[in-house]
């Protein structure tokens, strides 16, 4: 059945009705005195001996509180009620008796014969009606506006009689659901206390968790679950305190069980609040954590301990590299210096010119093996300096310039970031690359050409650009699935190469990851027989200053001493007796006459006497090492008043920071060992160049 309104709109059916009043579970319920006092409250404010609350079930009447009759249901088949529901309000039918809807009626008809109906309606708040308020008598009569408003009114309470039962059930409910959950939740201790810390609810997790029973803590101070170090009641209200805006605090701490174990616990602390907004109490929901803290910490310490083993990896790769950093110097060197030395037979030459290559290409591994572990351990750390771009692809080009000649080939730079001449990053890390990347194009090429192309763009500000290098050779390329794998450690295109041109197959590795530490990539196109072209791309920040001019030329323009001997003297400061032979050597061949330091201390009071063009510092040393002899050097200096000495650090380690550390410490530059000899050279030429200037 669908009842409409006035309009011919339909606004409730017979299933929504029955659906609202089970809601309020109001049927077959005992009387209760409210009811019964708004029925007998009708009958007497309209003078009927009869007055009924009746609520309309599905097949029929049932009367929550009835006066003036027994009956507690009656058959909703003919009954007034259900006949007049939907009709308004309220209905008043002065004699039923002569109304044909009723002549079926037994109260109408038959015992007691009531001819006179009035009823309003017991209506919800979305406007289903649930039954009548009603009074009846057997004479047939009208109602007074009055009666009729009381009536109403009336009604209007029995509706608010059944919300509120409604409400209070509902509230009991959620509270017995709620206290189920606090209950049933033993991972969770639920534990509430007033302001003072005294508890007032402990639940069962509480009691499973702490091993205290609700009646050893309800009443009782909360502090006795709290470690003294850590935690105090005062301890958490602070914590409330500064959460105040939500009055909720993570509440992570130790704490201490019944049986005095401890056991780390993760919850929150909620504040309890009045309604004036004061804070009453807290509750505290706290779950042990003490296995996945235990955990963490398990994995801090091993995550500790793996650092720790890094670190003492990469000390162990510094020193082990000095060691053997330093008799290669004397290896190189003295091969070197062998090779010089008149006469020679065509055999020997050939000796040396193997012991040459081996002492070169060990020199390369141990470089790229010491590289390849700084990479993986993480520790490379990126210098930040202005420098010129296009200063490294020369000096790059110079670098390689005796191996283009011996295989004939051209070499050759295009284009320049015209607009910005430097730019700010790690010119030893970018050298590295490009030098990589030409090695690797000159040992694989035998006719024709190798390029350097230098380009750069706009990369998303006016501070940035994204410079590109790429270097292009003519070589023997490389085949076509074989172009993923070059760039993985240890591999090389295929086996051949190893035997006809050497190398580890960890340059393009370093290349590659280098590449991407600065925030940049790597690609390569190539064509077997056609040879290759491999791209870096890299952001980089333009240097406003032309300090990267100031820092290349700093040695130039270096104050030298002018007080020199003729001959200009180097005092050579070195303690491993090959490697002084071999500076040493080097040192004469260049023109230069040489005394030797064999420790700081030496070399401290040997400076003082001021006859010196330039003092080449061995770092490393027993006794007093390099750098604290070059600090008591210029500390002599300005106490003095004596013009600073050049000093060159020399050192076989080739860890960053090695040239920061010379730095540092007063030296005005640096040279890593074993040394290029031409490089000595140059830098000791421009010194003497400078003084005859
Ligand atoms: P290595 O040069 O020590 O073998 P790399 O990692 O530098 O190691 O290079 C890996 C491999 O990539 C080389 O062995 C070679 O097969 C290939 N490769 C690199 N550069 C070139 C190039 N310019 N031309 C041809 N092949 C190249």
């Amino acid at each position: 059945m669908k009842v409409m309104d006035n309009e011919t709109r339909a606004i409730w059916t017979e299933a929504d009705r029955l659906n609202a009043l089970r809601q309020y579970d109001i049927l077959d319920t005992p009387a209760e005195s409210d009811f019964d006092d708004i029925a007998q409250l009708a009958a007497e404010i309209c003078g009927a001996p009869v007055s009924l609350i009746s609520l309309i079930d599905h097949d029929r009447l049932w009367f929550k509180a009835a006066v003036g009759t027994d009956a507690k249901v009656s058959p909703r088949e003919h009954s007034i009620c259900t006949n007049l529901i939907g009709h308004g309000d309220l209905c008043v039918i002065p004699d039923t008796s002569i109304d044909s809807r009723f002549e079926q009626n037994p109260f109408v008809h038959g015992n007691p014969g009531l001819h006179f109906y009035a009823g309003a309606t017991l209506e919800t708040d979305e406007g289903l009606p649930l039954g009548m308020l009603c009074v009846l008598d057997e004479q047939p009569r009208q109602l007074t506006e009055r009666q009729r408003l009381m009536l109403k009114a009336l009604a209007r309470q029995v509706m608010t009689q059944l919300e509120l039962r409604r409400v209070l059930k509902q509230k009991r409910q959620s509270e017995e659901y709620l206290n189920l959950i606090v209950e049933s939740a033993r991972d969770f201790a639920i534990i509430s206390m007033d302001i003072e810390g005294i508890v007032t609810t402990w639940n069962s997790g509480a009691e499973h968790i702490f091993g205290y029973k609700s009646e050893d803590m309800i009443g009782q101070c909360v502090a006795v679950i709290f470690t003294q170090e850590d935690c105090t009641l005062k301890a958490h209200s602070l914590e409330l305190a500064t959460a105040a805006e939500l009055g909720r605090a993570a509440d992570e701490r130790w704490h201490v069980r019944k049986d005095g174990s401890r056991f780390y616990a993760s919850g929150i602390m909620q504040s309890m609040l009045n309604e004036q907004g004061e804070i009453i109490g807290y509750t505290k929901i706290a779950r042990d954590i003490t296995a996945q803290k235990n955990a963490e910490e398990a994995m801090i310490a091993a995550r500790n301990y793996a650092e720790a083993a890094n670190i003492a990896k990469t000390d162990f790769l510094a020193n082990m590299s000095h060691e053997i950093r330093t008799p290669m110097n004397a290896v190189i060197g003295l091969s070197n210096i062998l090779a010089m030395s008149q006469p020679l037979t065509p055999k020997q030459k050939d000796y040396i010119r193997t012991l040459q290559l081996s002492a070169d290409s060990l020199l390369a591994l141990i470089n790229d093996l010491l590289d390849i572990s700084k990479i993986e351990a993480r520790t490379v750390e990126l210098e930040a300096t202005p420098f010129s771009l296009t200063q490294i692809a020369q000096e790059v080009i110079s670098m390689m310039a005796v191996r283009v000649k011996e295989k004939s080939l051209s070499f050759t730079l295009h284009g320049e970031c015209v607009e910005h001449k430097s730019f700010i990053g790690d010119p030893t890390r970018l050298r590295q690359i490009v030098l990589n990347l030409c090695s690797n194009a000159i040992k694989f090429t035998n006719h024709g050409s190798v390029s350097i192309a230098i380009d750069c763009a706009a990369a998303g500000s006016p501070e940035l650009k994204m410079i590109s290098i790429a270097v292009r050779d003519t070589g023997i390329g490389i085949a076509a699935d074989k172009l993923a794998t070059i760039f993985e450690k240890f591999t090389q295109a295929d086996s051949s190469i190893n035997r006809k041109y050497g190398g580890t197959g960890l340059g393009l590795a370093i290349t590659k990851t280098l590449a991407e530490i600065m925030g940049g990539t790597i690609e390569v196109e190539s064509t077997v027989g056609v040879g290759s072209c491999f791209t870096v791309r890299i952001p980089l920040p333009i240097a406003h200053s032309e300090k990267a001019e100031v820092i290349e030329t700093a040695i130039l323009t270096a104050d030298v001493r002018n007080d020199a001997q003729s001959g200009h003297c180097i005092l050579l400061v070195e303690d491993y007796a090959p490697n002084v032979m071999v500076a040493g050597t080097f040192l004469e061949s260049f023109g230069f006459s040489y005394n030797v330091a064999s420790n700081g201390m030496e070399a401290v009071e040997m400076a003082k006497t001021g006859h010196y063009t330039a003092i080449l510092m061995d770092v490393q040393m027993h006794g007093m090492n390099g750098l604290e002899a070059t600090q008591l050097i210029r500390a002599y200096e300005k106490k003095s008043a004596l013009a600073p000495v050049t000093i060159i650090g020399m050192t076989a380690h080739a860890l960053t920071g090695d040239k920061e550390r010379c730095l540092s410490v007063g030296m005005d530059d640096y040279i890593s060992k074993p040394f290029n000899p031409d490089e000595l050279n140059q830098k000791l030429s421009i010194l003497r160049d400078a003084i005859a200037a």
